[in-house]
């Protein structure tokens, strides 16, 4: 297990922390072999931990990868807006 830990500012609280990734679009179902590793970055976002706990709490996996793949539609929800809220306000 790696510990090594990536600072930055959080996408949806703006806090400057450590930041975990979160991936909006997890498993892809294509079968299609592909040897070529693709790199979608859109489909990954960096979030602080209690952004990214949120995130999970709010929603189940299959929720997010059909309903929250992208950024703007993260940003859009009102719970998760609620919780990005919060989170912002906490000091560590
Ligand atoms: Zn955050
Ligand atoms: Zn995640």
């Amino acid at each position: 297990m790696q510990n090594s830990k990536t600072f930055g500012t959080c996408i949806t609280c703006q806090r400057y922390t450590a930041l975990t990734k979160h991936h909006l679009t997890p498993k892809k179902r294509h079968k299609k072999k592909t040897k070529k590793k693709i790199d979608n970055l859109d489909a990954l976002i960096m979030v602080c931990r209690k952004c990214h706990d949120g995130i999970h709490d709010l929603y189940d996996e299959r929720t997010l990868a059909e309903q929250f793949n992208t950024l703007e539609k993260i940003y859009a929800d009102e719970a998760l807006q609620k919780h990005f809220a919060w989170v912002g306000k906490c000091k560590k």
